[in-house]
């Protein structure tokens, strides 16, 4: 289920990055962006944040990874003593959430179980736990999620880069960043330099290239006209191309 798909801040009744994949009764969050976490609660019916197996961030830009806090919260205040969740994230994510609190380095172990990214490859329940460095501000972590008979798999954000191909390899399902913002709406957004984001044509592109079965377009710059960034992306891929809407739930098998 998507729990958030815009980019950089959440627009008025959406939230930023977070995606939940359910399979064989394992149910694994990738990203807690601004916004994230009371859609992650509704969805598991549990204030408390019960039933999160496994938690991936791929980067500690705040838009994948503010309400991480917020989940260190309600386990922390609600289910204090619970086993940890293993969190695989890269260096940083743990640091900045933990800013958030006194002494709070001590208590988010005590929460959750860090595990590095880029690096492995790890078991996380039925999945093989898979990730590859992604050019971006910050070090991004790739994920690439495989059970038997599923593939899912996560740019978080990069700019171009030979990697995502492979790292989407023939995948059931691969979220692509899709940020484009040359088509965001007002002047263009900072910072200069080189682009280390991808717009809807380059995630179409990756896809076709990986030979994914399904392309699910995230990462939408706020204000952005998601129905024109898929039709941009279906010109290079030619299966079926889904935004990142909130709420939307995807079959896989
Ligand atoms: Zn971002």
């Amino acid at each position: 289920m998507v729990l958030g798909g815009c980019g950089a801040w959440p627009e008025g009744g959406r939230a930023c990055s977070g995606f939940v994949l359910e399979h064989d009764g394992y149910r694994v969050v990738l990203d807690l962006g601004y916004g994230t976490l009371p859609r992650l609660l509704a969805l598991l019916g549990s204030p408390a944040g019960d039933g999160v197996d496994a938690v991936i961030v791929t980067h500690r830009h705040p838009d994948h990874m503010a309400d991480l806090h917020g989940l260190f919260r309600a386990r922390w205040f609600g289910r204090r003593g619970a086993p940890v969740i293993p969190l695989y994230a890269p260096d940083g994510v743990l640091a900045r959430t933990a800013a958030m609190e006194d002494d709070g380095a001590e208590l988010l172990g005590r929460v959750f179980r860090w595990h590095p990214l880029p690096a492995g490859p790890y078991r996380a329940g039925p999945f093989r736990l898979e990730s590859v460095l992604l050019p971006h501000w910050v070090p991004n972590a790739g994920i690439r999620l495989s059970a038997p008979g599923l593939t899912v798999a996560y740019t978080g954000d990069t700019g171009p880069d030979p990697a995502l191909p492979g790292l989407g390899r023939d995948a059931d399902l691969y979220l692509v960043d899709a940020t484009s913002r040359e088509a965001a709406p007002g002047p263009p957004p900072g910072p200069d330099g080189p682009e280390l984001l991808l717009n809807a044509r380059e995630a179409g592109r990756a896809a076709a290239q990986a030979g994914a079965r399904r392309l699910l377009l995230t990462h939408f710059w706020p204000g952005s006209d998601r129905a024109a960034l898929a039709a941009v992306a279906a010109a290079e891929f030619g299966g079926p191309v889904l935004v990142a809407d909130e709420g939307l739930e995807i079959t896989l098998r």
